[in-house]
């Protein structure tokens, strides 16, 4: 079984007698040349995958075969839409304490169930609790906190940019085409709880279906902006769509003469990589998009979403191995979790082992205020102190930016781009230029990391707007003094 780090590995087992982790014996350096000290076994665990059959921890997937498991459509078969039966599946894995606190937790989620049987197999089941999986995926009402008083559904207010249903254009030159509002998944900490899947006892989603005539009032929006040259095609997720929807999506885009550069937006290679190595329609048509763009030299890419080392097993290699033999170029999107990877070696194992299988880590975010989850948020600081410890220990193109999507639209910025950053009552400010040069944005910590002083403070209405216009005027000072 993996350890926290998602290695099968333990320090005590690789020793340095390892062939794959021990230095070269034979060099002798020029006499008076520093050579730099052979690098411990640990800087290699990156390497080492979940192999083998590992799936067989669950009862019921214990005799599955390896052929089974990489079936994309089995794993669709077999993949949990419903609280009730995900917790059927448990008995037997997890503690009726856990199961108990898991179905409360179920009630208070403002997202729907969707688990593959490949994500359950990766959580460590003799501590459910501290599982960075199961921390994505499962809610457990033992865990949950207050919503911030702040939280709005929709807080990066995508609807607000949106000209057509389902296109958000906010940056000069780039829109986020939402396709579809289904996911191979549904994660926790979703964004887009307010449209993602389906109703919940929490929630009433906004629609945004696969649907030809709303995909059309899209392309003569984007048609008609010149200067949009960047579609993210996401939603939901691109997964979900069938090979022919990837391939007329991506061939509409690309004949447009303004659009130079595509993304389609998936998390499948994280939580069903089985899909690339057994869908062979969708791939090929995923394939045929990328060649078609590289004709046109245009720049058609994938971009994907692992937030821990775990979730990177042989299936992941194997799979991401096959776009890469097609030339496909892969970046990676985390959240910044609390539990899941808010420390520096977790986050650090992250981005090599991304490296290792093809993907450049491209950009961690600060989790999003989002309902229901603030038992998932860090603060501004964690990830601020955490990118300064990941830079350096692999390639700059492999490290990822850390990055805030400020509420009310103002969208991504540096975390450490601040213009105001106040760590005791956890309210930061930040300008966006592009966007709209005369508004302040704002993030705001988890208020369960502040002092009882200033918790006491943000429960009363009338000090929590004095502590917003205090940050505010700060902000606008600061920034007039640079
Ligand atoms: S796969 Fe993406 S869009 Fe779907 S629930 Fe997860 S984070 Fe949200």
């Amino acid at each position: 079984m993996a350890n926290s780090l998602g290695s099968p590995y333990t320090a005590a087992a690789a020793s340095a007698s390892d062939p794959k982790t021990a230095a070269p014996a034979s060099f002798v350096p020029p006499p008076g040349r520093h050579v730099k000290p052979p690098a411990p076994p640990s800087s290699r665990w990156h390497t080492h995958l979940p192999e083998g059959r590992f799936w067989s921890q669950i009862p019921a997937w214990r005799d599955i075969d390896e052929a089974t498991f990489l079936d994309f459509r089995w794993q669709g078969r077999n993949s949990i839409t419903r609280p009730e039966a995900l917790l059927a599946a448990l008995q037997g894995l997890a503690s009726p304490e856990f199961i108990a606190d898991a179905a409360a937790g179920f009630a208070h989620s403002p997202m729907s169930v969707r688990v593959t049987p490949y994500l359950l197999s990766l959580v460590d089941w003799s501590n459910p609790y501290r599982d960075p999986v199961r921390r994505q995926f499962i809610p457990l009402a033992s865990q949950l906190k207050h919503d911030h008083p702040e939280l709005v559904l929709d807080s990066l207010h995508e609807q607000d940019d949106a000209p057509v249903p389902g296109l958000t254009h906010r940056y000069p030159d780039k829109a986020l085409f939402l396709a579809l509002d289904t996911c191979p998944v549904y994660c926790r900490f979703c964004t887009r709880s307010y449209a993602v899947g389906q109703d919940t006892d929490m929630v009433d989603k906004v629609a945004i279906n696969a649907d030809s005539s709303r995909w059309e009032q899209v392309f003569e929006y984007i048609a008609t902006r010149p200067e949009l040259e960047d579609i993210v095609l996401s939603g939901g997720d691109v997964y979900n769509l069938p090979a022919k929807h990837i391939r007329q999506l991506g061939e509409r885009l690309l004949s447009l003469p303004n659009i130079r550069r595509i993304r389609y937006a998936t998390k499948g290679p994280a939580v069903m990589p089985q899909k690339l190595l057994t869908d062979h329609e969708w791939v090929q048509a995923l394939v045929d998009v990328v060649k078609l763009g590289r004709s046109l030299r245009k720049d058609v890419v994938l971009h994907t979403h692992f937030n821990h080392p775990a979730e990177i097993t042989w299936i992941t290699r194997e799979a991401l191995g096959r776009l890469a033999e097609e030339g496909v170029f892969i970046r990676n999107q985390s959240v910044l979790q609390r539990g899941v990877n808010d420390d520096v070696d977790t986050m650090r194992l992250l981005c090599k082992r991304l490296g290792w299988v093809g993907v450049h880590p491209y950009y961690v975010y600060i989790h999003d205020l989002v309902k229901g989850v603030e038992d998932l948020r860090t603060t501004l600081a964690a990830g601020i102190d955490i990118e300064k410890a990941v830079r350096g220990a692999t390639a700059g193109f492999n490290s990822p930016v850390f990055v805030v999507d400020t509420l009310g639209g103002g969208g991504k910025r540096d975390a450490h781009s601040y213009d105001y950053y106040d760590r005791e009552t956890g309210i930061a400010v930040f300008s966006s230029p592009n966007v709209d040069p005369k508004r302040q944005f704002f993030f705001y910590d988890p208020i369960r990391e502040l002092s009882p002083e200033v918790q006491r403070r943000w429960a009363d209405p009338i000090e929590r707007d004095k502590m917003k216009a205090h940050a505010s005027a700060k902000a606008l000072e600061l920034k007039g003094k640079r």
